[in-house]
């Protein structure tokens, strides 16, 4: 062996490798990241995802499992959970209780609902009530530009779809924030404090209809505006989901674009890079799921979020669906076989707040795919940790495929911590780890990823159900 070749493989470094990649690939990259950008302006919320994503499933050949009697090698099916969560899977050529191969998303993002009850009139202006979701620094929702998503459920099983500000000519919402001139004592506050929760109030208008019989005519125009648009009244505000976002488009970063900045990448670029893979995959020897959920970030709790029971039940219908002499131990025996991505995001290392990361085991922008072994806080309180053996099966499918990937851990030991769905996939006694896109400014309005990590996120999921 050379001196260089030893070199190159006795040391192992992590480098930004978008520059090395070739022309070919990185016209991939930034073609692959259109139709990202432009799949996430059209889905802002778990509801939405769900929509878009089972339309293109659809195009793609996947058919509802329930149309199914049985199922073959080859085979695209898919579920929804409740509107806010959707199971894929195409079938493999193996048997199913060697395992299935498994891509784990969240679809919902940080965000402000609003509250059971929300509308009211202050001063002259009509307003909503919230109550944020998720983890927010609070001072990031004031003073921007907001849109409204959701759905009013109706006495008569009906449901009304409301989405206001995305449009060009729709009007947009808004937080009011203090004047700096009269600001000095929010100022001295700590930054948590400095917006409380109860003032994330979102204005909603200011002309009173001309009925002077009406006490509030601010908030009773409001509310007749929202019955002429959608025919809805303020007790069917009470049975809605309503949830406020930013106004923003997912943009390009930066002179040579590498970059995007766009709301709730987190953990919608895992979603939909994990989405993309699953449709593009041919004939994998094992199952191949695609699992979104929702509620990851108020802790996977509810019906809908990756504590509930129905990744198990749909597991179970699609084992007995494969199999003829289904019994319980079938859909064990296949949990305990499986391997599972957890497609989450991760903290890259950020350039302004190098404080906070040790930079040996952190993500950087352009070091691909990012692995995080476990997450946790201080003395890995709650991890779940994956095993070597699963890191280095992982690392061989990247490895053979050219798939770039980093691994690391989320900030410095006793800074902060976080967790994933990945403890609540592995108490289904399956191997799994984390594996996404590594974000800055994660969980504020505008979160940034790199082009380059968000396609090798991409190839690593296609190739992790391909060779797995
Ligand atoms: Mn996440
Ligand atoms: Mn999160």
């Amino acid at each position: 062996m050379s001196k260089k070749d030893l070199k190159d493989n006795l040391l192992y470094e992590n480098k930004n490798a978008f520059g090395d990649a070739s022309e070919k690939e990185k016209a991939e990259i930034f073609d692959f990241c259109e139709g990202y950008k432009k799949f996430i302006n059209e889905a802002k919320t778990e509801r939405e995802f769900c929509e878009s994503a089972c339309r293109e499933l659809a195009k793609a050949g996947f058919v509802p499992l329930s149309s199914k009697k049985s199922l073959k090698a080859g085979d695209k099916v898919y579920t929804v959970n409740r509107g806010k969560g959707v199971i894929a899977a195409v079938i493999g050529k193996k048997d199913i209780t060697e395992g299935i191969n498994l891509v784990g998303a969240h679809i919902d993002s940080p965000r402000l609902d609003l509250k059971p009850n929300p509308l009211y009139e202050d001063n002259g202006i009509a307003y909503f009530k919230t109550h944020y979701y998720g983890g927010i620094k609070k001072y990031q929702w004031t003073a921007m530009p907001l849109t409204i998503h959701g759905v009013a459920a109706l006495a008569d099983g009906t449901q009304i779809k409301i989405v206001i500000g995305e449009d060009k000519n729709d009007p947009v919402f808004c937080v009011s924030d203090l004047l700096p001139h009269l600001a000095s004592k929010q100022m001295a506050k700590k930054a948590s404090e400095t917006i409380s929760g109860e003032s994330l109030n979102v204005m909603l208008g200011n002309i009173a209809c001309d009925d002077p019989d009406v006490k509030e005519g601010v908030k009773y125009n409001v509310l007749k505006m929202l019955n002429e648009k959608y025919d809805i009244t303020e007790e069917d505000l009470l049975s809605s989901e309503i949830e406020v976002v930013p106004a923003f488009e997912a943009r390009d970063i930066g002179l040579d674009r590498s970059m995007i900045g766009a709301y709730g990448q987190d953990d919608r670029v895992c979603a939909y890079t994990a989405l993309r893979a699953i449709i593009d995959i041919k004939k994998p020897e094992k199952t191949s799921v695609c699992l979104l959920v929702d509620k990851e970030e108020v802790g996977s709790m509810g019906a809908t979020g990756m504590q509930s029971r129905n990744f198990e039940n749909i597991m179970a219908k699609i084992c007995s669906m494969m199999t003829k002499n289904y019994n319980d131990i079938t859909l064990r025996e296949t949990l305990s076989n499986s391997t599972c991505l957890s497609a989450d995001v991760g903290a890259a290392f950020d350039p302004n707040y190098p404080e906070v990361s040790e930079k040996r085991n952190s993500a950087i922008f352009g070091g691909g795919i990012y692995l995080t072994k476990y997450t946790g806080s201080r003395g890995k309180g709650g991890a779940s940790d994956a095993s070597a053996e699963l890191v280095a099966k992982i690392r061989k499918i990247f490895n053979d495929n050219g798939v770039k990937w980093q691994i690391g851990e989320l900030g410095k030991v006793d800074e902060g911590g976080g967790g994933t769905i990945a403890q609540f996939v592995a108490n289904l006694d399956m191997d799994v780890i984390d594996a996404g896109v590594a974000l800055m400014s994660m969980h504020s309005p505008y979160e940034l990823s790199s082009k380059f990590d968000v396609y090798m996120t991409y190839k690593g999921y296609r190739e992790f159900y391909t060779e797995a």
